[in-house]
């Protein structure tokens, strides 16, 4: 990214929300979720996994966290019927994390048993550092109250992953690894891109290890390519490991990597609060700081007439 890219990106959340929903679109199924299983279905018949994800963590209210967890169970039922080969990616806040603990557990446990009752997987999104570990926390006690459909997500920028992935060793808890969205402090967090990538290789290496499922979410060429490296030396089956991508980022790419004999699940996002994932998507989109910058101004000008 050139200096005005990175000044653009910065300044995002101050660009009208009409220009980041156009130059969103392609992250997004849609508001529904029939929008959502017709995205599966097409990535479906591509040779490619899903997981569908409820778009709703801004939420303030009780009521708000049991209509996502309700949508939740709308969504397995969705998928069973469609025939769908997609689970699901949940994140804690949309499940009342920020309003009470047991509210969210409630609610977590109760997505996790609807997808049990489907023979489906429930994966725990990993959101900011104040969340960790209640989110850990959370992970562990459904582990050790007997749920096994359910995984976690680690975030490799994070100094104490590596930590995390040999706490969670014992459960052999089936991991999706990324670099991780959210900007943290330094004391907590690696900032530059070379250590955050040598640390994800270091605790993929931790999870093949101790026996866990890897997920390996990310778009970066060159940590594909060590990943699957150390996937192939360690020997493992084709079903014994996946590749992860987000919906409308290197789909190209996605289909190479199909096409060469990896499993490959694409999140696929729905819903009405686009806002704060539209926004991530595109603060990380090298191309999006130009296009956004252009339509913000064709916006400002018509505006101004
Ligand atoms: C399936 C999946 C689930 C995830 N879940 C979480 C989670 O639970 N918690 C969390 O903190 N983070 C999550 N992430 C996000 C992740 O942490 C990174 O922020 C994100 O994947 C970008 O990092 P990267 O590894 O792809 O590398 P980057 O260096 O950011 O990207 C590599 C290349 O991919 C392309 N690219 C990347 N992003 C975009 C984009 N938006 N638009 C267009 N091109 C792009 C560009 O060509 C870029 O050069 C998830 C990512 C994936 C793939």
């Amino acid at each position: 990214m050139t200096l005005l890219d990175r000044a653009i990106v910065r300044f995002l959340p101050a660009v009208p929300k009409p220009v980041v929903q156009r130059s969103s679109a392609r992250y997004i199924a849609g508001p529904t979720l029939d929008d959502a299983v017709e995205s599966v279905r097409r990535l479906n018949s591509g040779g490619k996994l899903a997981t569908i994800d409820v778009l709703g963590e801004e939420i303030s209210r009780v009521s708000e966290a049991r209509s996502i967890a309700k949508t939740y169970r709308d969504v397995f039922a969705a998928i069973e019927r469609a025939k769908l080969d997609s689970n699901v990616s949940v994140k804690l806040t949309g499940l009342g994390l920020d309003l009470s603990y047991d509210l969210c557990r409630e609610n977590l446990e109760d997505a996790v048993r609807t997808a049990a009752e489907h023979g489906n997987f429930v994966r725990i999104d990993m959101e900011d550092s104040s969340t960790t570990d209640e989110t850990l926390r959370l992970y562990r006690e459904l582990r050790l109250a007997g749920h096994d459909n359910v995984g976690v997500v680690l975030q490799a920028s994070l100094r104490r992953t590596l930590d995390d992935v040999r706490a969670l060793g014992g459960l052999r808890p089936n991991v999706r690894l990324c670099k991780g969205i959210y900007v943290e402090p330094p004391p907590i967090a690696f900032t530059d891109d070379e250590a955050v990538r040598a640390n994800f290789l270091r605790c993929l290496d931790e999870v093949l290890d101790v026996g866990a499922y890897p997920a390996v979410a990310t778009h970066d060429e060159w940590l594909i390519v060590e990943s699957l490296r150390r996937i192939s030396q360690r020997g493992l089956a084709v079903d014994e490991y996946e590749l992860q991508m987000l919906l409308g980022v290197r789909e190209e790419r996605a289909d190479e990597l199909v096409a060469e004999g990896h499993r490959l699940r694409v999140y696929v996002p729905f819903g009405e609060q686009w806002y704060a994932y539209s926004l991530r998507r595109l603060q990380e989109n090298p191309a999006m700081a130009g296009t956004i910058a252009r339509a913000t101004a064709a916006r400002v000008l018509r505006l101004g007439r």
